[in-house]
């Protein structure tokens, strides 16, 4: 098994044609990541930044991993966590399951058809729909109801874990604009 980690951060090169010379890298040794706090300039001969301490990304991960402990979905669990656009604020966060109120389990036993109320639905529900440009981590990728909804409550970076059987979802995020990362780097790093 190749361990990811190996990957020397001085080969990232994160945009290039920049007029001083140099090269945009990621704070977080993530090439795809393209946050704009995660966009670091590096001058030409200046040293890579280094990954140190637990990126503030890979923290919104794990969160999001725990609240899908609660879930009572008997199908998938997922968990959510949504973030102001400077990384400062968790905005709210959810997990997948039936309406308050109701029986802790799925409706029914139908792949896709559960009955359960999404994780990101849980999320976004409770979101200002006005702050701009929110960060979501997902440990699933969207399906393309809740990656719609995304876009329509101004979620600007979609950060997900495991990729879910129908990737539509990304396809639709990444079509309307969303930056979508699929975040696995740093996974096993800092247990
Ligand atoms: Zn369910
Ligand atoms: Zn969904």
């Amino acid at each position: 098994m190749v361990n990811e980690n190996e990957t020397p951060i001085s080969d990232l090169d994160v945009l290039a044609g920049t007029p001083r010379p140099g090269r945009w890298m990621a704070r977080d040794g993530v090439l795809e990541n393209d946050h704009p706090l995660n966009r670091v300039f590096v001058p030409e001969g200046a040293p890579a930044p280094t990954v140190d301490r637990i990126p503030l990304y890979e923290v919104y991960m794990r969160m999001a991993e725990e609240l899908a402990k609660r879930s009572t979905c008997a199908r998938l669990r997922v968990g959510t966590v949504l973030t102001d656009a400077a990384l400062e604020h968790v905005v709210a966060i959810g997990y997948n399951g039936n309406a308050r109120g109701f029986p802790n389990r799925c409706d029914r036993d139908e792949p896709g058809s559960c009955g359960c109320i999404h994780s990101e639905q849980n999320a976004l529900v409770k979101a200002d729909g006005s702050l701009p440009r929110k960060v979501a981590f997902v440990t699933a990728s969207p399906c393309r109801a809740c990656a719609k909804l995304m876009v329509q409550s101004d979620v600007g970076h979609l950060f997900f874990r495991e990729a879910y059987r129908d990737t539509s979802g990304v396809d639709i995020l990444r079509d309307a604009g969303v930056s979508v990362i699929h975040y696995t780097r740093w996974q096993r790093a800092w247990p």
